[in-house]
């Protein structure tokens, strides 16, 4: 099936394209389309379903979009959907990671979880979300070069490396966004 990925997050289309292997992934890019999309819900479901509904406008192919995030324990879930936007809108991946690990400098308490939120919206319109979630700790520094946002400070559960770390194939097994498009595989094979 073609399928348009709404996002700019090239760490999210290299990982969306090999665990969707059987398909044809295409980025918004891909198809011309450069749109930003204001992310005013309140859950990652919102959100991911507002990016894929900017999307499908423009195409007549199936569309999915993500809404990923990671949330602290000690932090009562925070940055959540605000990871992204996390340090304000100019700042880099590095400046987010410096700062989570500073907001949490002492804690003994390190449990952490990425979420994320896959919508699709079928050519006919049909609407889905597919979820998953990966638990972990964060690290006390930045290790490793792997994977894009947060994955040099976390530590899923089972390993003791972060995902900045581990190689691309054990995190798209194990990862949120790996559950999330498992499920939605899953269901368009049906
Ligand atoms: P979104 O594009 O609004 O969904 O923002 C998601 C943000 O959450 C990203 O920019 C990252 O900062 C963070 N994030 C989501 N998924 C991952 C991941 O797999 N690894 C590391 N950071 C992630």
């Amino acid at each position: 099936m073609d399928i348009i990925v709404a996002t700019k997050n090239k760490g999210k289309i290299k990982e969306i394209k090999k665990i969707l292997g059987d398909h044809n992934v295409m980025s918004q890019a891909e198809i011309g389309v450069n749109i930003d999309v204001d992310e005013n819900g309140t859950t990652f479901a919102e959100n991911a379903m507002l990016k894929a509904a900017a999307v499908a406008e423009h195409t007549s192919c199936a569309v999915i979009a993500d809404d990923s995030g990671i949330e602290v324990d000690i932090l009562n879930g925070a940055p959540g959907i605000y990871s992204a936007r996390y340090c304000g809108e100019d700042a880099t991946d590095e400046d987010r990671v410096v700062k989570l690990l500073e907001e949490v400098e002492n804690a003994e308490n390190r449990g952490a979880q990425f979420a994320c939120a896959m919508a699709l919206i079928l050519p006919d319109g049909e609407k889905h979300i597919f979820e998953g979630i990966v638990r972990g700790t964060l690290d006390f520094e930045s290790k490793g070069a792997n994977g894009f946002g947060y994955d040099p400070i976390f530590i899923p559960d089972g390993y003791d490396k972060t995902f900045g770390q581990l190689s691309s194939s054990i995190k798209d097994e194990i990862s949120h966004r790996a559950k999330a498009l498992k499920a939605l595989a899953e269901f368009l094979n049906k």
